[in-house]
């Protein structure tokens, strides 16, 4: 079983319990990955990150969900020395911390 495959069916579709520390935001570097997100395979939540349609992305082509990220920053995972391993390859991916993210958007109620 290739690693993609394993992660695919280990994804969380539950209600988060806390509220996270940080939220995982997509900025304008997202290029999609060509149609296949490599965020969207190694996130563990389900449905957490989500194509967004052609006619709707002039900048990024994913989101993430706020109510539905736990914040376990593997979209944005590096190795040793800064290697590739499981996260964005386009550092596309950015960690805001939660209190910042309401501030800009509105309070998450969980
Ligand atoms: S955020 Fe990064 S990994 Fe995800 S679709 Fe965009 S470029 Fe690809
Ligand atoms: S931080 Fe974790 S839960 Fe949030 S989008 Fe990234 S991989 Fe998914």
């Amino acid at each position: 079983m290739g690693n993609n495959e394993r992660t695919e069916t280990k994804k969380f579709s539950g209600r988060r319990k806390v509220k996270p520390k940080s939220i995982a935001v997509v900025n304008e570097r997202c290029t999609g990955c060509g149609g296949s997100p490599v965020c969207k395979i190694y996130c563990p939540v389900d449905n957490c990150i989500a194509a967004i349609p052609a006619q709707e992305y002039p900048l990024t082509r994913v989101r993430m969900d706020p109510l539905k990220c736990i914040g376990c920053k593997r979209c944005i995972a590096h190795g040793p020395g800064g290697l590739l391993l499981e996260g964005c390859p386009w550092d596309a991916i950015m960690m805001i911390p939660t209190p910042q993210w309401e501030k800009r958007n509105h309070p998450l109620p969980y």
